[in-house]
């Protein structure tokens, strides 16, 4: 792909260039019971999470000094260390506490992210998770890096991954672990070839979802996405999408797609927490429809923030 894609190195370079990543200085994190100092919130070596991916996590937008569908992200958390048979040490209303404590100390009162994580915690170097002691939990509340507008106004070119989708019966994707190199390296993918995002097929060559986002299509009128069985994370994104089709009339409908769904689509889009609906008009280039965001992907992105203004 000749045109430039986002490049968010660049960036964050402008803002600091003596180490582009650092983490905010006078953020606090949300660790161990207590708010603390960025610089203070470390994690052991030995805790699983790190050295297993054996953990889970939510990305949860907060509008407005709110906290954007906490209910639904709660529960996906404790469904995912439930299947993990994590035990979180703590119930979901303090963790809810946790992230609203975070966002205080951080003085958030308009936009923002959070990011909750539970690992296995801290044990000893063999997988067993009868060798470890105490999940870790942390909140993380800060700005949201977000895809610039011009990728809204003329939506994402995509590749069609080579990598497949984990299995549903192996590494679940509707588990939001802490291992997500399948994404990671469908991304990687992604960017070697000049595109901004991958889709990703699952072992029977049906259509998932993207590295970090959903995905829809719109085809004579029909709004369709893949069902959780294919292998996805049952996004709350994904879920509001689908209602606010439903009450503009559309049919909406889970249905599996192949490769040739994509070719054909008149319409496609992807859904997540970070991006809301993010239009894709390129896939393995052959431009979506006309190859600019469609009709309904933007009265569905009109609706989603209607919504999202009204709470
Ligand atoms: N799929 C994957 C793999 C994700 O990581 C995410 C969240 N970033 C989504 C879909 C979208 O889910 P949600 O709308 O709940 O953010």
């Amino acid at each position: 792909m000749t045109t430039a894609t986002i490049d968010v190195k660049e960036r964050a370079m402008q803002t600091n260039p003596a180490n582009p990543f650092a983490p905010r200085p006078g953020l606090k994190i949300w660790l161990g019971n207590e708010v603390v100092p960025v610089e203070e919130a470390k994690i052991s070596v030995f805790d699983h999470g790190l050295l297993y991916g054996d953990g889970v996590f939510e990305g949860i937008r907060i509008y407005n000094g709110k906290i954007f569908k906490e209910k639904e992200h709660l529960r996906r958390f404790a469904e995912s260390a439930k299947a993990l048979r994590l035990e979180l040490p703590m119930t979901l209303d303090q963790v809810s506490d946790a992230m609203h404590q975070t966002m205080r100390a951080n003085g958030i009162t308009g936009d923002g992210y959070i990011r909750l994580v539970a690992t296995r915690g801290v044990g000893l170097l063999g997988i067993s998770t009868l060798h470890t002691a105490c999940p870790t939990i942390f909140v993380i509340t800060d700005k949201i890096s977000l895809y610039p507008p011009e990728v809204y106004e003329r939506g994402l070119r995509c590749i069609i991954s080579s990598l497949v989708r984990n299995h549903p019966n192996s590494t679940p994707p509707r588990v939001k672990s802490l291992n997500y190199l399948n994404n990671v390296m469908a991304k990687l993918e992604a960017k070697d070839a000049g595109a901004d995002e991958a889709i990703m097929l699952n072992f029977e060559g049906h259509v998932t979802e993207c590295t970090g986002d959903n995905l829809f299509v719109v085809r004579n009128g029909e709004i369709l996405t893949p069902p959780t069985s294919e292998g996805i994370l049952e996004g709350v994104t994904r879920s509001l999408v689908m209602e606010l089709g439903r009450k503009r009339g559309y049919p909406v409908h889970e249905k599996s797609l192949v490769r040739h769904d994509l070719h054909v689509a008149d319409e496609c889009f992807a859904t997540g927490t970070a991006a809301e609906i993010v239009p894709i008009t390129e896939i393995n280039r052959r431009p979506v429809g006309d190859g600019k965001p469609g009709r309904i992907t933007k009265q569905l992105t009109q609706d989603f923030i209607a919504y999202r203004d009204s709470l």
